[in-house]
This record gives C-alpha cells, sequence and structure tokens, in this order.
C-alpha cells in the first residue's frame, strides 16, 4: 500500500546491506519517497539496531544458514519481513507459521525470486504444465551462489507439478534406468531441474515443455540485481497489509 503523500516514510532496515542484494536494497529503498532507509546491518552488527531505530520493515538479504533466526527475531518485536533470502527449509517455515499464528498482526514476504518476469513465468508455467507431457527446469547463476537448485527453480517445479495434477497428468515419460553420476538432474516435485554454476550470469532460468513434435520454452534472465528492486519495493509497501506467511511475490501480485 504506496502512503498518501501527507503520511509519513514507512521505515525501513536492511539486513545483509553489505552484500550485493543488500546494497542494491539499500540504494532503491533510499531512492524511495515513501520509504527510510533507518538501518542497514552487516554480518557483524546486533540487530537490537533494527529495534532501535524504530523500523517498521525489515529486508533480509543474508544467507540461508542465519535468514530464519533473523525473522524469528523481527516477528518477535512486530517488525514486518521482506525476506529474499533462499535456502527456508520446509520445517523453518513450519516453524515461522507457528510463531506467526501467535503475532497476528505480522507480515512476511518469502520470496524466491523478486524479478516480476521470474514470477510471471512461474506462473506461466502452471498454465503450460497442464497441456505438455514433459516439462523441466534449467536455472543457471552466478559461480557465488550458495545454495542449488534455487529457490526459483524449486517453485518453478511446484508450480508444474500443480499444472499437472490439474490436467490428470502421471510421471513426465523418462525411460532413463542407469544414471548413477545424476546426470538427470535433481527431482522436486516429479520434475527434474538442472542448476548451471557460471561466472558473468547474475539469474536466469529456462523452462522446457514438450509434446508429440513441438517444444514449448519460457525463459527469464535477470541481467542485473537492479531487476530484483522493483518486487523488492512492492514487497516492502505491500507486506503490513497482508500479515501472517505470503511465500512468493506473486501473492502480493493481481494475477487473476
Ligand atoms: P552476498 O553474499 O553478496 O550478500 C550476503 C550478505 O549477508 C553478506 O554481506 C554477508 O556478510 C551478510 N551476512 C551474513 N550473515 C549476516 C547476518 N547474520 N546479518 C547480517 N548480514 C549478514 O549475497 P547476495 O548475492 O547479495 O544474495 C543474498 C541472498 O539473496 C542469497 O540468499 C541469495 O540467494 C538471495 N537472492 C535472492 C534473490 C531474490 O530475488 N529473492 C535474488 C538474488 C539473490
Amino acid at each position: 500500500m504506496t502512503p498518501t503523500p501527507a503520511s509519513r516514510p514507512t521505515r525501513v532496515a536492511v539486513l545483509g546491506a553489505a552484500g550485493r542484494m543488500g546494497a542494491a536494497a539499500c540504494a532503491a529503498v533510499e531512492q524511495a519517497e515513501d520509504l527510510e532507509l533507518v538501518a542497514t546491518i552487516g554480518r557483524d552488527d546486533s540487530l537490537d539496531q533494527v529495534a532501535e531505530a524504530g523500523a517498521e520493515v525489515a529486508i533480509d538479504l543474508t544467507i540461508p544458514s542465519v535468514t530464519a533466526e533473523n525473522v524469528r527475531w523481527l516477528v518477535d518485536r512486530g517488525i514486518h519481513a521482506v525476506v529474499g533470502t533462499t535456502g527456508w527449509t520446509d520445517e523453518a517455515l513450519e516453524a515461522l507459521r507457528s510463531q506467526l499464528a501467535g503475532a497476528p498482526e505480522v507480515g512476511v514476504l518469502i520470496a524466491p525470486n523478486f524479478a516480476i518476469g521470474a514470477v510471471l513465468a512461474m506462473r506461466f508455467a502452471e498454465i503450460a504444465a497442464r497441456y505438455y507431457d514433459s516439462a523441466e527446469v534449467i536455472e543457471m547463476h552466478h559461480e557465488n551462489k550458495l545454495d542449488a537448485p534455487s529457490g526459483t527453480a524449486r517453485h518453478t517445479a511446484a508450480a508444474i507439478a500443480r499444472g499437472r495434477a490439474a490436467a490428470g497428468l502421471g510421471p513426465v515419460p523418462d525411460a532413463t534406468e542407469h544414471d548413477p553420476e545424476g546426470a538427470r538432474g535433481a527431482v522436486i516435485d516429479g520434475i527434474h531441474i538442472h542448476a548451471v554454476r557460471q561466472r558473468g550470469l547474475v539469474a536466469h532460468e529456462v523452462i522446457q515443455f514438450g509434446g508429440v513434435g513441438e517444444q514449448f520454452v519460457l525463459r527469464h534472465d535477470s541481467f542485473d540485481r537492479i531487476s530484483f528492486m522493483p518486487g523488492v519495493l512492492l514487497g516492502v509497501r505491500e507486506v503490513a497489509a497482508h500479515p501472517g506467511l505470503t511465500v512468493g511475490l506473486d501473492g502480493f501480485m493481481d494475477l487473476g
């Protein structure tokens, strides 16, 4: 919800502010007239600064091993969280849901991908999945990414699986019997995912569908981290109006 011109700016903290995404988020918040950057937290800083600065929303762009604990801390203090850090396990999500049940006014958005095009690709993939026997996901990222497969690829696989289930499709056809090296990739929700780590890349996803005599491909490329910032700002502006846990930026978009 964008505040009216008369209202004061929303007070925002960035966790992981010295990182690549965090630095871009700090710049985006500073440039937004309806937001005020009140705290920037690095690896060695105390989270107490977030509360002391009166932050209403915190953006977490840290690392998978600390993000769940950061969000637990924020929710404990009634601070809304917009989380881009990937690597959330089902157990961590469940613990967060339980915590939020006791803090009904707090909103948390966990967005595996803030790029609007990547969110659209996931939605389009769910639709396309109904019509094709075969579907596979190839995700490609820079060499410094810590987790694989990407959160976006996991969610894309889940979306494809939902589409296939809705259409009554069974397992994807695949005659592979012998694959000792795992060349067929990870399998998430019955969908194969292939992860590429390559210097020079940022974040890219190719979703391939195959039917008799045809192929349909969806592709999204983030060439620069700035591509994530419109989604980050959308999350910051909307999170207070969406109490509880929202997984996926599409929860804040009107995609029908
Ligand atoms: P990065 O390594 O450049 O930045 C991470 C930063 O977090 C580092 O500066 C590190 O020192 C800091 N950090 C570690 N522990 C901390 C703590 N306890 N408190 C505060 N800061 C801490 O990584 P990045 O490329 O900026 O990515 C950050 C995260 O965002 C990763 O999980 C990445 O997968 C994810 N990501 C998400 C999206 C999305 O659209 N959702 C897009 C790109 C990256």
